[in-house]
């Protein structure tokens, strides 16, 4: 079943980052085909999920903080050209208990970069924030301006809008390529063979195993369980607007106000166990059910015995270290690796596919931290 059309560049994975990948390549005039196993934003997928955090606090990392900016204001765009809603400006506080110096990392990089943001102490932060109990913590760093995504939204959202601009989507589960030299071509099983110039592979926690000798051991693709509680009925503190975003670093937890009527959101940051994104059960586990209730009756007190209305299990693609890998394959130079989004990944789509749209397109200079050299087969997290 071969194909005659010829593509400038085949996009395999409508993630976060194959999406926006193709979207910016259409915008340079690219003829794009994008092939995924299953479809745009689904349930197993790592950008599958309701609501994911857009943050500009990055610490030191201020390559991260201008992305994130970057792309916020393309999210916005995309949400006001499709008429969807895609962001909530819930506002993102990252708290601290001790002295990691994270915190006044970023306030030092949100400055530079003239992003608005506030401090806070504990007192200030009992005050606005009186239904949340702050134990633990000694200051806050607000981002009136940040907020959540609308994730698996969002991401249905930008393939429509590429497709409007000329991109071809199929579904269908793309075979491993072999040999060395430029690619000519991929199959796809039970859909056909489909040649391009240029071949990105953005396949998320898949990467390991379409790439197994390469990626294997370099992308961990780790088990998230996500929950979210019900406010008593009437409730309105736990809505967007009375509770921001938020982030403990200490505690390796964060969460989200009441966003679209789902519940208050809350999940832990902790990598979990090594999992197949095919295979892996979707079912939250009792002991990370009962670990979510008891912090969230800690937290938030008037949600002591708050009922569990909707879970979920995602899976994080991790690199060694967190940072994106975003180049060629080394032995076949027209395939791009584009993945390692590392727990993190998910708001920086628009500028991620910005970024390799202008490399596959000869544009700028490549930056090193997205390399595959840089890439370690063992775990030692620092971008966060
Ligand atoms: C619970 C959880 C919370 C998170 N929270 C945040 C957050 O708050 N903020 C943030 O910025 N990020 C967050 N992230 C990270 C972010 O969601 C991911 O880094 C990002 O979505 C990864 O996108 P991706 O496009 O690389 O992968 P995916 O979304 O998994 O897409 C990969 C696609 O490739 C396809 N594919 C794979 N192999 C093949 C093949 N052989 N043929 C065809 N198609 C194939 C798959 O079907 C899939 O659709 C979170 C992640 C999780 C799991």
């Amino acid at each position: 079943m071969a194909e005659s059309s010829n593509y400038d560049v085949i996009v395999v994975g409508t993630g976060v980052f194959g999406s926006w990948t193709a979207w910016h390549l259409a915008k340079r005039k690219q003829k794009v085909l994008v092939l995924d196993a299953y479809g745009a934003a689904h349930s197993r997928a790592s950008s599958g999920g309701e609501t994911r955090i857009i943050r500009m606090s990055y610490g030191r990392d201020e390559i991260y903080t201008r992305w994130s900016e970057r792309s916020l204001a393309q999210w916005k765009e995309l949400a006001a050209s499709s008429g969807q809603q895609i962001f909530h400006q819930t506002g993102v506080l990252w708290m601290e208990g001790g002295e990691t110096g994270r915190i006044k990392d970023s306030q030092a990089t949100l400055h530079r970069c003239g992003i608005a943001h506030e401090m806070m102490d504990t007192a200030a932060l009992s005050e606005r924030y009186p239904q949340v109990n702050f134990e633990g913590v000694s200051r806050g760093l607000l981002e009136p301006w940040s907020g959540a995504l609308l994730a698996r939204r969002g991401v249905q959202t930008v393939m429509e809008e590429a497709k409007k601009a000329g991109v071809d989507f199929r579904i269908g589960q793309v075979v491993t390529p072999s040999g060395r030299g430029r690619l000519g071509s991929i199959a796809a099983a039970s859909c056909g063979t489909f040649s391009a110039g240029q071949f990105v592979f953005a396949c998320g926690p898949w990467l390991g195993k379409v790439f197994p000798e390469l990626l294997g051991q370099r992308i961990f693709p780790t088990r998230q369980e996500v929950l979210f509680f019900g406010s008593p009925a009437g409730e309105t503190r736990f809505l967007p607007g009375a509770l921001p975003t938020w982030l403990f670093s200490d505690d390796e937890v964060y969460g989200m106000p009441d966003i679209e009527s789902r519940g208050l959101k809350m999940a832990r940051d902790t990598h979990g166990e090594r999992v197949d994104p095919d295979t892996q059960s979707r079912i939250v586990s009792t002991e990370g059910a009962v670990w979510a209730r008891n912090y969230v009756a800690r937290r938030f007190p008037a949600l002591k015995n708050a009922p569990i209305v909707e879970t979920r299990v995602c899976q994080y693609e991790n690199t060694s270290n967190g940072d994106f890998l975003i180049d060629r394959h080394p032995d076949m130079p027209n395939v791009w690796l584009a993945g390692g989004g590392s727990g993190h990944g998910f708001k920086h789509g628009p500028a991620f596919g910005e970024y390799l749209a202008g490399q596959i397109c000869g544009e700028g200079h490549a930056e090193s931290r997205f390399s595959l050299a840089s890439k370690a087969t063992v775990q030692q997290r620092a971008v966060y």
